[in-house]
């Protein structure tokens, strides 16, 4: 898919206007604080996912006088499906609504699916750095846009741990709830395990293309591997419950103590290393981007297949802590796919053969 034109109104910095990308690498470049970031993430919204810098919707608004305007709206040419398609997205009083093709939607997550994105950015750095929970988000993500239905179960799930956690939380008070824990248990187990194998079968499947990818980067001097095992590796649906199953029953006298749900899908990892060693504790700056790079483009070779579509590629701030050699390997491998990519040095421009720049100066884009 092609992002043909995008507008903004009223967008965080960026002045009213709207850009025509290219259909191959477009460089955003410019110095800091300028709306690099905001014009990316823009496009990003399309995705139905939230702000990848964790700003919530009633933020995203321009400022005036210090407050955010009630509204903010985003409007998107896409070529996708063999046609072009106008995406609208709103953002009022901190609600989102859309318009697809004219139809008007009641929420944002309509767009799920219609638009998929692929985004790096230095808040991305924190899926190796910091705790599992990134990096389930990772996972998360990934398959919620490569099958919206994902999205579902992941609800179902969490409200399910969410009711169970209340639950433990009362216990201390009224002992005699413990029975009532088997309900929750059940859904737990019975959506739980889905999660566990959807993640499953997607890290499979990354595992080798992941590698690929980084041993390009890396000049095959380096060599990654990713390991998602929860339940000690349990594979089938009955082995994963039957194991899910147990380790609640073991946990609930815990659990009721702690008040809060111990063991699942909620509290796995993804284990990331380079050279056999923990890419967390041991990785170097430019191997971590590196790493996260490598996940972030083998997402995008899977959504490619899964959708037949190819996702469009947001790159922000990417280029520094690399070298060149890595620098280079990222701008010559990438063809054939819509990229993004913000910098503040338009000497990365001119590393690349093609492509189309715009220059981004207070909030607006030339
Ligand atoms: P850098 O090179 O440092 O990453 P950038 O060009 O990517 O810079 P952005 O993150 O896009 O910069 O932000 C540009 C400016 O937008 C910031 O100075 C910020 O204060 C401003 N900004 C953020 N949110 C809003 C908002 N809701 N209304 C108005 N301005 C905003
Ligand atoms: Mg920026």
């Amino acid at each position: 898919m092609n992002v043909l034109r995008l507008g903004f109104e009223n967008f965080r910095n960026l002045c009213p206007g709207e850009i025509f990308p290219g259909e191959t690498i477009n460089v955003i470049h410019g110095s800091n604080a300028q709306g690099k970031t905001n014009l990316l993430e823009a496009i990003w919204l399309f995705t139905g996912g939230h702000s990848f810098r964790g700003t919530k919707d009633s933020e995203l608004p321009v400022l005036k006088d210090g407050k955010n305007a009630p509204a903010a709206s985003l409007s998107m040419t896409l070529f996708t499906e063999g046609r072009e398609q106008e995406l609208r997205l709103e953002l009022r009083d901190g609600r989102r609504s859309s318009v697809i093709n004219g139809v008007e939607k009641k929420t944002g997550s309509a767009l799920v699916g219609k638009f998929c994105a692929v985004i790096f950015s230095p808040e991305h750095l924190l899926l190796v750095k910091e705790g599992p929970s990134r990096r389930r988000a990772f996972l998360d993500g990934a398959l919620c846009q490569s099958r919206p239905a994902f999205t579902r179960v992941l609800a179902h799930y969490n409200k399910a741990l969410m009711q169970r956690n209340a639950l433990l939380k009362d216990i201390p008070r009224h002992p005699e709830l413990i029975d009532t824990l088997d309900v929750w248990d059940e859904r737990l187990i019975l959506f739980g395990t889905e999660v566990v194998q959807e993640r499953a079968a997607f890290c499979k499947d990354l595992e080798p293309r992941a590698a690929e990818i980084y041993r390009g980067i890396a000049k095959n001097r380096e060599e990654i591997t990713l390991s998602y095992a929860p339940f000690g590796g349990a594979e089938t649906k009955t082995e994963i419950a039957e194991r899910f199953s147990e380790a609640l029953k073991n946990a609930r006298n815990a659990d009721a103590r702690a008040g809060f749900t111990s063991v699942g899908p909620h509290r796995d990892d993804l284990t990331l290393t380079i050279d056999g060693l923990s890419a967390r504790t041991f990785g170097s700056q430019g191997q971590q981007r590196s790493i996260v790079l490598a996940l972030k483009l083998a997402e995008a070779d899977i959504l490619y297949r899964k959708t037949g579509e190819r996702p469009v590629i947001l790159l922000d701030d990417v280029m520094s802590e690399l070298d060149m050699s890595r620098r280079d390997y990222l701008l010559n491998h990438l063809d054939g796919r819509q990229v993004f990519i913000t910098c503040c040095d338009p000497e990365t421009v001119r590393l690349m053969e093609t492509g189309r720049g715009f220059y981004v100066e207070k909030g607006t884009v030339r």
